[in-house]
Formats: C-alpha cells, structure tokens, sequence
C-alpha cells in the first residue's frame, strides 16, 4: 500500500512531469482530432511536434494525468496560434480604408463583403462596395441586391468593363464621397486559375488596399493550407474570414490558414444572412477544432484549485510541525472542490484498485471529520494536544458536532500520527493530501 500511496500522493502534489512517452496516447487523440477538425496533415504534424517538444518536462498539476495536462497545453497553443484576442479590421490613418476581397468562387466573397459594410454601419462607418467581378452573369445584380438591403451604395460599371479599371475608379468615386471604407468585391475560380490571380494582383497593385482578405469556405478542409499558400504568395494577404461556420465543420482551415501565412482570422461567417458575421475568437475557435471540452474543463478546474504555492507553503509547515487542523481543513475542502473523492482518486493510476467502500468509508469519514474540526475552537485547530489532554473539551467538540467523545479522540490520535509520519517522510515526499481516515 505504502509504494501505492507514495504514487498517488506524487499526483495529487502534482509532482509529475510531461515526457515523451506518458503522453502518447494523447498525442494520438490530439492528432485525431485535429485531422478530424480538417486542419491539414503537414500543418497537423508541425505543430503537434512543436508542442510535444514543448511540454516535455511540463508540471502536471495534481488530479489530472500527464496526457490530459498535454491536451489543456496543446489547447492553449493553438489559441496562442491563431493569435490570442481578436484582431479587427484595419483602419487607414487617412480614410478612405481600401479593403480588398479575395478568394475562390462561392466561399463568400460577395456576401462577406455586405457583412462587413453592415458590420462597419454599426460602427457608424460608412462604406462602399465596389463590383469587380464581371464573370458571373449575377455577380453585381447580387451585391446590388444586398448593398439595397443595408443601405450602402454599390458601385459598378456594368459587366462589360475591365475589373481594375473599376476598382480604380470606385476608388476615386468613394474618395469624392468622403466614404470611410471601401470594399472591393472581386470575381473567383473554381480553381486558382492564372488569370484570376494576374488580375487581382493588378487590383491590387492599383488600389493599394489597406487590408486583404482572404475569403476561406471553412469546409474547404485540407485544401485551405495549399489555397492560403497560394494566395499568400501571389497576392499576399493581411488577414482572412473564414465563412459557412454555421455547417459542420470543426473550423480546422483556421490554423491552416494562421500557421501557413501568419495572417489572422478576422471574422467569421455564420449563416447566409447579412447579419451573420461574428469577429474571430481564437479561444472559442481553439475549443472547436479540438473538441475535448471535458478534459479541458477538468485541468482548468485542477489547475485552479491546486495552487502550487500553496502546497509548498503547507509542506514547510510540515517540516516544522505547523500543519494543524485548520491546514487539514483546506486540505480537505480543496478535494471537494475537485469533486467527489472518489472522482478524484479514479483519476490517479494505481488507485483505481480501491473498493467502492474503501471510498464511501474514506469519504464519510472526512465528512465526520470536517464536522468536528468545525467545533473546534482555532486555539483547539492551532494545537491539537490540548484536546488529547482535556475530556471537557473533547466532550464540547464531541456535542457540537453531533459525535461521540471517543470520535473526538479518535480524530485527534489519528492526525497525531498522521502528522508525525509525514515528518518522518521528510522534504519531498509531502503527501499533498493526506489526512486521518484514509490509511
Ligand atoms: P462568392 O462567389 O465568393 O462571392 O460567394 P457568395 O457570396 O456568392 O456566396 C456563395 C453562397 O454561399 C451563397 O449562397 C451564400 O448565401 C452562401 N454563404 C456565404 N457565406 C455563408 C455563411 O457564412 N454561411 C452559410 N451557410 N452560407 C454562406
Ligand atoms: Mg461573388
């Protein structure tokens, strides 16, 4: 049992550290996951040996597994990945701001487009959408068709005139207007096609946009990294929104897009209405592409009930024979916060051999044993002996909690004991958690 313990108390205490091999498993889980979110396999494999290295040797915080440690560090890399806190828009020092859309057909250029300038409305920003895409036979009826719905003027030159030519002059037409930003619309291909991107390159180079955006379907999958590359490269890009996150798709194109051009996610497309375009945020994102929201919920609570320092300071008193019944009582309320005892030494490996009544009994016992500690005066919780030398104050404690004397007497010898073991165990072997009742 003593080898057992020592294990289980290394865990609550939370002394275990990440390495190579007690985190497999979940290296696997999160490889799954993560493919499984469409985030592209190379992007997958760099990032995940990135992390690896970086958690070997990471503290495991007491009541979690190393591998679960893993997956809350993996976590709050991707977050970290896709860029902390939302980035917005742009803003020229001197407006007009010049945004330029960019992207393949139907992931929602056109729409994402009137989003922002709705978007920007309630900013109290004024717009302007500009027609390029002169290939499709409803391209401009349609940004027509929304600029009416939100109240901002569009502007175009019919399907018969050359893309950069209207960029330019839309700019110069929003420049006259005194219009804050204008949105430029442009044509997609099915594929990355040439000619489209020798065209919007030239829009490019003749409107000197403040921001480009590239416009990623997010069920696009693995596809997205190859896309952005592509894009980034010819055009460069300065951000991105990544549309249809209302379907399916677990968002995986986010980090594709984020690891393979730097660029930030701005917004987000969630529905095929105007008003569906939410900003990008990485911790919600983050939680999507890896799923795992009860590991994730676990360690986080763990990490927030098990303050390290606090461990430290109660090992030292320890050592110098401070520990008392208050420090006991900490101890005892920290485990419930972590949820049921049993809960809790389930998630310790070599601890799952202990009965269910083995818990029960542990567990009502600490029940017992909180009571009496509570009836207990602080001088009483500061210095334990003054209850083993007095039977009128355990006769007190005994009543107020609802115990028998002897109870009393029974939790002050066993805390004794308890108290003069730990001392012997000495520095290092701090049984973060050990109490009477549980030997
Ligand atoms: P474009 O070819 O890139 O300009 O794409 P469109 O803006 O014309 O959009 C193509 C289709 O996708 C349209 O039917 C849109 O209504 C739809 N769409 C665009 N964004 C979203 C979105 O965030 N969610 C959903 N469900 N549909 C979208
Ligand atoms: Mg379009």
């Amino acid at each position: 049992l003593s080898e057992r313990l020592e294990s289980a108390w290394k865990k609550l205490r939370g002394q275990d550290k990440i390495t190579e091999s007690n985190i497999q498993e979940a290296l696997k889980e999160v490889r799954r996951a993560l493919l499984e979110a469409d985030v592209n396999l190379m992007v997958v494999k760099d990032f995940i040996k990135e992390v690896g290295v970086q958690a070997q040797g990471s503290q495991v915080v007491s009541g979690v597994k190393p591998g679960q440690q893993f997956i809350k560090i993996v976590h709050d890399e991707l977050v970290k990945v896709m860029g902390e806190s939302n980035v917005p828009l742009a803003e020229a020092q001197q407006p007009p701001t010049i945004v330029l859309m960019a992207g393949l057909q139907g992931t929602g250029k056109t729409t994402a487009s009137a989003k922002l300038a709705l978007h920007l409305q309630k900013e109290n920003r004024s717009s302007l959408l500009v027609a390029t895409d002169v290939y499709r036979p409803a391209a401009i009826d349609q940004l027509m068709t929304l600029g009416k719905q939100i109240n901002v003027p569009v502007f175009e030159l019919g399907k018969d005139a050359d893309p950069v030519e209207i960029a330019r002059q839309g700019i110069e037409y929003g420049k006259a207007q005194g219009i804050d930003t204008i949105i430029i619309d442009t044509a997609g291909r099915l594929q990355i096609d040439q000619n489209m991107m020798a065209e919007l390159a030239q829009i490019k180079e003749t409107v000197q946009p403040h921001e480009t955006l590239l416009v990623v379907d997010a069920m696009t999958g693995q596809e997205a990294a190859t896309l952005t590359q592509t894009f980034n490269d010819r055009i460069g890009i300065t951000g991105a929104i990544l549309t249809k996150m209302d379907g399916d798709s677990r968002g995986g194109a986010a980090l594709s897009i984020r690891r393979v051009s730097g660029a930030p996610i701005k917004f987000v497309g969630v529905g095929e209405k105007v008003e569906a375009l939410q900003p990008f945020y990485p911790e919600r994102m983050a939680s999507r592409i890896l799923g795992m929201g009860d590991i994730l919920t676990l360690v986080e609570k763990a990490e927030e009930e098990f303050d390290i320092a606090d461990a430290e300071k109660m090992q030292e008193k320890i050592l110098e024979a401070k520990f008392d019944f208050t420090d006991f009582l900490k101890q005892t309320r920290l485990m419930k916060n972590m949820g049921s005892l049993g809960g809790l030494v389930k998630l310790i490996p070599g601890m799952n051999k202990i009965s269910q009544e083995q818990l029960d009994a542990g567990e009502s016992q600490l029940k017992r044993s909180e009571a009496m500690i509570n009836s207990m005066t602080i001088e009483e919780r500061k210095n334990p002996e003054l209850l083993s030398n007095s039977p009128s104050r355990r006769k007190r404690v005994a009543k107020g909690a609802g115990y028998a004397e002897k109870d009393v007497m029974r939790l002050v010898s066993d805390f004794q004991r308890m108290r003069s073991l730990m001392q012997q165990m000495g520095r290092g072997q701090f049984p973060g958690m050990g109490m009477p009742g549980m030997g």
